[in-house]
């Protein structure tokens, strides 16, 4: 068992501490702690935080391995500060079996950089038409509890209803992807000013607040928990702000995209910008800041969505949807939410590690850095500024917004249970 001493980390941003780990476990947390043999990592200036917790990647695997497979979307994400990530399921095959998410959780578990939480489909084949096996995915090895259809919306009132109420038997929770297909046919870009400009078909804020009003409601009729992917619009915080004064059983995510990019940037006609829900307003941006500091939206999520360059190197009309995040995702949130005072880091803490591990009960993450708890902890540089350049991926892809961009922060090591996938900002 090896023992390694982090000297002199920020703990969540406040004083100095030394912390030891102890095999998978942290053991002290305390001042001039002795090394006593132990690997010593020295943290002067750095930010310890616990391992990053997405409740929302594509890992690609099995079918679309082009584009990221398990074993590269993970090495990504540990990169990134994570060390557990909910697949979805809209993989070739769909997530929708008890065998598909066991292997998917099989190869997280063998690669070892980042714990891999399958997300099951709620629908058979993601058709919107017959419930998928959501027990069975719950009884098996993975332990599904995320089910979500993501990529599509489970726009049928009386599926998305029974959907709710099975999850219940087991503590589950569907993640709704919110768009109303009837009012996004053909949708290009966010419904505006810029859309109107361009000539492109545009997407209403309303098609994605409709579907989350309805399903609040849904999910209070049921007395069941609902957690809403992706929040684009002003007009879906103020949903979810009103479902929560109820004291109904709503949670949302953000996406680090969505806290800091318009639909100006359409204009430039780059199809990495092309992304779905696609990129709002300043104000949609500000009104989103605003409610992940004040708890409405209760976590980050990247969204990670890698694309093969020919999927995205194409005219607009004709391009994937999607970004890859999640090695700019921390970047991206001290930028928009820490170095704007908006959320201090233990904050930051809470809303990419610890609410998101609550949210899909993933046990032994999102716990607090003291004694006997697991060590998957995450150590930041924050006064580290970079320029953003995608050729340093561990991700397969490299359809990043961010190429060229300074962003502050920089990822110096993450453990996964007292094992270091990256040390010394490099992945191990
Ligand atoms: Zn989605």
């Amino acid at each position: 068992m090896s023992t390694i001493l982090i000297r002199g980390a920020k703990v969540l941003g406040g004083e100095p501490r030394d912390v030891l780990v102890d095999g998978e476990t942290v053991a002290a947390v305390g001042a001039s702690l002795p090394a006593d043999g132990a690997q010593v990592v020295e943290a002067d200036g750095l930010i310890l935080l616990p391992g990053l917790v997405d409740l929302h990647t594509h890992l690609r695997e099995p079918g679309r391995e082009d584009s990221e497979t398990v074993l590269t979307g993970t090495r990504a994400a540990a990169a990134g500060g994570y060390t557990a990530v909910h697949a979805m399921a809209n993989t070739f095959p769909v997530a929708d079996t008890a065998g598909v998410v066991e292997q998917v959780w099989r190869l997280g578990r063998g690669y070892g950089y980042c714990d891999v939480q399958p997300v099951g489909a709620v629908t058979v084949g993601l058709e919107g038409r017959k419930l998928a096996e959501l027990g069975a995915m719950a009884d098996s090895a993975a332990q599904v509890r995320v089910f979500s259809d993501d990529g599509k919306c489970v726009d049928d009132a009386v599926i998305m209803r029974r959907a709710l109420e099975y999850v219940k038997a087991f503590d589950g929770v569907v993640a709704q992807h919110a768009q109303e297909p009837r009012l996004t046919e053909g949708a290009q870009m966010n419904e505006g000013t810029v859309s109107g400009e361009l000539g492109l078909t545009g997407w209403p804020a309303v098609a994605e607040e409709s579907i989350i009003a309805r399903d609040v409601l849904l999910a209070a009729h049921v007395g069941s928990r609902v957690h809403i992917c992706h929040l684009s619009t002003a007009g879906s915080v103020e949903i979810v702000r009103w479902a929560k004064s109820k004291g109904w059983d709503v949670t949302a995510e953000v996406t680090p995209h969505h806290l800091l990019l318009t639909d100006e940037l359409v204009r430039s006609y780059d199809p990495v910008y092309k992304v779905n829900p696609p990129l709002r307003t300043e104000a949609d941006v500000l009104a989103l800041r605003e409610a992940l500091a004040d708890g409405t939206i209760d976590c980050v999520a990247t969204d990670h969505a890698p694309h093969p360059h020919e999927d995205k190197d194409c005219e607009w009309a004709a391009a994937a949807m999607g970004m890859v995040g999640l090695e700019t995702a921390l970047s991206v949130v001290q930028h928009t939410m820490v170095d704007t005072g908006l959320l201090d880091w233990a904050g930051v803490a809470d809303r990419m590690s610890a609410r998101p591990a609550v949210i899909g009960r993933l046990a032994g993450h999102g716990r607090p850095i003291a004694e006997g708890e697991p060590a998957n902890l995450v150590l930041l540089d924050p006064a580290y500024r970079g320029v953003v350049n995608p050729a340093g991926f561990a991700s397969r892809s490299r359809n990043t917004p961010y190429e060229g961009r300074e962003l502050p922060g920089r990822v110096m090591a993450t453990f996964l249970r007292g094992h270091a996938t990256v040390m010394d900002g490099k992945l191990t």
